[in-house]
């Protein structure tokens, strides 16, 4: 039986989200000579770990009896580099379209199409959104006078901004922005910050020399002039309305998850989970799997480690789906030499 052919594009998989689930199912498939697409809304890897608590030690990762949450993903990264994943970051999955002949279309909401022999969906809680301003009329003007990250810093030099915001995103820019810019106002719903305390302590001095507004409150209304906004209304905690000129609004309220797109995909859920197999973890639809917090079975715990065998069976299943006449065995890393010559070990 000939092997897989490596890197072939018809046997590439697109893997959706680089969680760490997602991240390890790139190596199981790439042990089986599969060459995988990675897609995550984000533009940095990790998913969780990454995004919600990168600095916190995990304690039940195999053989690692502690392991901050961004060197878990650090280490998968190193792992999976044998076998070179193309990354497409940034890159919100929204549509996956069967073509009829058992392949799959991918496309993303920046307009990538991709064919693929099968597909992964390692989405975790789903893709991670900003959280938006919440006030009347705001939809208008995000994107072009309300951002939910900074783009070109240089852009927003001698603007008047408004910051939202009490996490270390709104400080850091706070204090980044305020030499170039016109004015900053920070504001933040209440006098605790979560950022880092030398960042606080140096958004105080610049409160202090006047090159920093900050006002604990929270947003009531937008000013604006049609299409153009110039400012903002600040419901102060202390009961004062402040009118607050702004020529941008810099929100930093944090991401959250949504399932979004994926429940439009077709696919059987269970409480907004994919339902799976345990086999293979395949969906309702052959040729989609599922693994990670994303899928749902009998029995389903939301742990990296379940992740990881889940990633490793689904590999196999994906194998048979590409390939079903190929004779499937087990080989070990540790004495199989196509696995070598994949991992570019020598023997
Ligand atoms: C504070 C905290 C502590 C934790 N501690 C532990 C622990 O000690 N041990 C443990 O085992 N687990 C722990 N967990 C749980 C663990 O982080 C999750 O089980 C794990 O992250 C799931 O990995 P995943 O790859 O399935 O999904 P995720 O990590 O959620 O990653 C999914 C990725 O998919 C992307 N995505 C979703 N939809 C799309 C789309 N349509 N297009 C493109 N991209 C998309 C998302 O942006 C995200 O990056 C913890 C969780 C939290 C919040």
């Amino acid at each position: 039986m000939p092997d897989v052919p490596e890197g072939d594009p018809a046997t590439s998989v697109a893997v959706i989200g680089a969680g760490p689930c997602g991240l390890f199912q790139v190596f199981e498939l790439g042990l089986l000579g599969i060459q995988a697409h990675v897609f995550d809304s984000l533009k940095v890897v990790g998913g969780q770990c990454a995004e919600l608590y990168p600095d916190k030690p995990i304690y039940d990762i195999p053989a690692l009896p502690v392991c901050g949450a961004q060197e878990l993903v650090d280490r998968l990264m190193q792992q999976i580099h044998p076998f070179k994943p193309q990354f497409h970051l940034g890159e919100e999955v929204t549509t996956v379209l069967p073509d009829g002949a058992g392949r799959f279309t991918v496309g993303t909401a920046g307009g990538t199409e991709l064919s693929v022999g099968a597909v992964v969906i390692a989405a975790g809680l789903g893709a991670f959104q900003p959280r938006r301003l919440g006030v009347p009329g705001a939809e208008a003007f995000e994107g072009t006078q309300i951002q939910y990250r900074v783009r070109d810093a240089q852009q927003l030099a001698g603007q008047r901004l408004v910051i939202f915001g009490g996490g270390d995103s709104a400080l850091d820019w706070t204090v980044a922005l305020a030499p170039a810019a016109r004015s900053v106002t920070l504001v933040h719903r209440r006098a605790q910050f979560r950022g880092a305390p030398a960042t606080v302590a140096r958004m105080r001095e610049l409160q202090a020399a006047g090159r920093v507004q900050y006002i604990e409150g929270t947003a009531e209304s937008l000013l604006h002039d049609g299409d153009a906004l110039h400012g903002v209304r600040i419901k102060g905690n202390d009961g004062i309305a402040h009118e607050v000129h702004a020529d941008q609004i810099l929100v930093f309220f944090g991401l959250h998850p949504k399932l979004g797109p994926i429940a439009q995909w077709g696919l059987a859920l269970e409480r907004k989970a994919l339902a799976v197999d345990t086999e293979q973890f395949q969906t309702s639809v052959p040729g989609i799997f599922a693994v990670g917090d994303i899928n749902t079975y009998p029995g389903k715990k939301k742990l990296i480690l379940s992740g990881f065998h889940e990633a490793a069976l689904a590999a196999f299943g994906i194998q048979h789906y590409l390939f079903p006449q190929k004779k499937q065995f087990l080989q070990y890393t540790t004495t199989s030499p196509i696995m070598h010559k994949r991992l570019g070990v020598p023997d």
